[in-house]
């Protein structure tokens, strides 16, 4: 039985340039502190949450990890 995939690098990102998109508030934050999760060994995917949402390293893990697998599972359904 597999565990879930450990966290691949979870860095702070203090983003200067550009936007990145906070996927638990929905909100983009700039020159501020926050996490990027990066995903996947041959195409990686970013993934970013704000510092607000997340100050210490483990809320950004729990946030990104809340379950083990399924990663996909408590993003909510397309609004487009
Ligand atoms: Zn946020």
């Amino acid at each position: 039985m597999k565990r879930a995939r450990r966290l691949e690098r979870l860095r702070p990102t203090f983003p200067l340039i550009f936007w990145q998109l906070c996927e638990r508030c929905r909100m983009e934050f700039r020159r501020e502190w926050g996490w990027t999760l990066t995903v996947g060994l041959s195409c990686s995917i970013y993934r970013h949450v704000c510092a607000s949402c997340a100050p210490e390293r483990k809320d950004a893990e729990n946030f990104f990890l809340p379950r083990g697998m399924g990663s996909d599972s408590f993003r909510p359904p397309p609004s487009e």
